[in-house]
């Protein structure tokens, strides 16, 4: 019974171990997991603009409902920038630099 019970703490050690341990190995780092400030008002309070059409996944829902990211479409033009400031709204950053780590699948139906 004592050993039986040895090893129910053991699968319940592992249990609570294995989710941070499996997140710690597939987890890319994500672009608006970045430390950046408004560079007008310092705030952190940034949202990272995203174009194309991100695989909508549960850390992009989340990053979405938190208001770190914000969905801006497939069209990108010479004024859309790469963060916007929740506070004073400035928006900043060259778009180009990451675009072509975007997907740029043109399957958008209207
Ligand atoms: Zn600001």
């Amino acid at each position: 019974m004592v050993r039986l019970k040895i090893i129910m703490a053991v699968i319940g050690a592992v249990l609570l171990l294995l989710p941070p341990l499996a997140l710690a190995q597939t987890r890319d780092s994500r672009p608006w997991d970045e430390a950046v400030v408004c560079p007008r008002c310092k705030t952190d309070l940034v949202v990272y603009i995203l174009y194309g059409e991100p695989k909508l996944d549960e850390e992009l829902k989340s990053a979405l409902a938190s208001h770190k990211v914000e969905l801006a479409g497939c069209l990108i033009t010479p004024d859309s920038k790469r963060w916007e400031c929740r506070r004073c709204k400035y928006r900043w950053g060259d778009v180009g630099q990451a675009a072509g780590t975007l997907p740029s699948k043109k399957s958008f139906n209207p």
